[in-house]
């Protein structure tokens, strides 16, 4: 039988990484909030790496102490050009020392996060956590409402649309976007290695793309884990699919020069043809998009649910300066400040992503020439490095803060 029909001050439709964070950021601001989705975690050997900013935002919400037993810390990230560029392309290291960090970042698997934050959003008394799968949106004059398949209604002042790439939402509420492909497929997999790690990620560039590896946490019969993006053509990741798992882990060993000795899979494989999508608009009539249902790119440099967590945190500030002011919380100018608060980040990860990744699948010399030169003048230049880790790891920080040794 359907749930009977509810009322709440917000409703999120799609219970990914996005929409439950997004739920419980919201609840502890003090709203109502429901969050519906299909509460299936990403497997496929995925996990996310999230930066220095996006865990200042998950204390701030009080959800990081919730997190840590799941959570790899991450103290350097090593660069290590294997494009065979006719320019020498010198190798780079950030370290989290070097910006007075003991940590940039931590990795956790998909299929960790999404359970534990569901268990959050379960036990937050303002979260109404439901399954259901959002089927249309009906408009009144001052609330809108969702209908689900299941016949289910839920009445909101705002559609929160965190529902992925595909979303229904954004859909119903007619707002457009533009996709496009790129010719790689990335393969996942967690690994088990024969040497540690030393909670460094390290990240090879080839001509198909990156090949990253990023410390996870050890398991009993496994002592040193780490998880694999690895952007490949799409001819290479059907040969890789038909391989036995040993084999497999023999052809990742090598591509990553043995740097972690012998490897064998720790998890299934997942393989994500790569894509880029981004929406006319990242509002509609009382619906804000945020998250995957607002932008996606290739993996690369990890900036997906980075970008999602600042997504979240400007929502959470213009419906909260909203409230404040007496305001429809659900209202243009609430949305209208969202947007404009969100375009420049959002554009300008998209454009550097694409940028970086078609920079690496050129062999002509200019370009070649050009992420030389850059990758010279962050190895010896050390406020720009510094400067460049801190636009990774941080990027809303003021930016006169940047460090002034060399
Ligand atoms: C290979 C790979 C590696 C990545 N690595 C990183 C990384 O290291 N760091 C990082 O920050 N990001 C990374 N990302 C991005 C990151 O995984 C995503 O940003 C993250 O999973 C959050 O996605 P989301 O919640 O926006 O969308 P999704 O995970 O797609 O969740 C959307 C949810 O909405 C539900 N849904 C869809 N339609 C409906 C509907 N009609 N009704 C109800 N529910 C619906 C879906 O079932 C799903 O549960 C990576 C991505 C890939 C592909």
């Amino acid at each position: 039988m359907a749930e009977p029909d509810i009322t709440v001050d917000i409703l999120v439709v799609g219970a990914g990484a996005a929409g439950l964070s997004a739920a419980l950021a919201l609840a502890n601001s003090g709203y109502n909030v429901a969050a519906v989705g299909a509460l299936e975690a990403a497997g496929n050997g995925r996990t996310v790496a999230l930066f220095e900013g996006s865990l200042r935002f998950l204390r701030a919400q009080k959800l990081w102490p919730h997190l840590t037993d799941i959570a790899a810390k991450i103290v350097a990230i090593e660069l290590i050009d294997a494009t065979n560029a006719p320019v020498p392309i010198p190798n780079l290291t950030f370290a989290a020392e070097e910006v007075g960090l003991q940590a940039l970042g931590a990795n956790i698997e998909n299929n960790k996060l999404v359970p534990r934050l569901a268990d959050l959003a379960r036990q937050n008394p303002n979260i109404h956590l439901t399954q259901e799968w959002l089927d249309d949106i009906v408009y009144g004059e001052d609330a809108i409402s969702a209908v689900f398949t299941s016949g289910h209604r839920i009445n909101a002042k705002l559609i929160v649309a965190a529902d992925g790439q595909r979303s229904t939402a954004r859909k119903k509420a007619g707002i457009g976007t533009r996709r496009w492909t790129y010719p790689q497929v990335a393969l996942t997999a967690l690994l088990a290695h024969e040497l540690p790690h030393h909670d460094r990620s390290i990240e090879f560039h080839t001509r198909s793309g990156p090949c990253t590896l990023v410390p996870l946490l050890p398991r009993a019969e496994a002592p040193h884990r780490s998880s694999l993006v690895w952007l490949m053509s799409a001819v290479e990741a059907e040969r890789r699919k038909a391989l036995a798992p040993a084999a497999l882990a023999d052809e990742i060993a090598s591509e990553v020069e043995e740097i972690f000795g012998t490897m064998r899979l720790d998890s299934d494989v997942g393989f994500f043809p790569m894509a880029g999508m981004r929406v006319a608009r990242l509002t509609g009539r009382r619906i804000a998009l945020l998250g995957e249902a607002a932008h996606a790119f290739p993996p690369l440099a990890a900036q997906g649910l980075n970008l999602s967590l600042r997504d979240i945190a400007a929502l959470v500030t213009c419906v909260d300066a909203a409230r404040g002011a007496g305001q429809d919380i659900g209202g243009a100018p609430a949305l209208r400040r969202y947007a404009e608060a969100r375009e420049p980040d959002i554009d300008i990860r998209i454009r550097g992503i694409d940028l970086l990744n078609r920079s690496m699948l050129t062999d002509f010399l200019p370009v070649d020439l050009a992420r030389g030169l850059g990758f010279f003048a962050m190895s010896a230049i050390g406020p720009l490095r510094r400067a460049a880790l801190l636009e990774g790891i941080l990027p809303d920080r003021p930016h006169h803060a940047s460090t002034s040794r060399s």
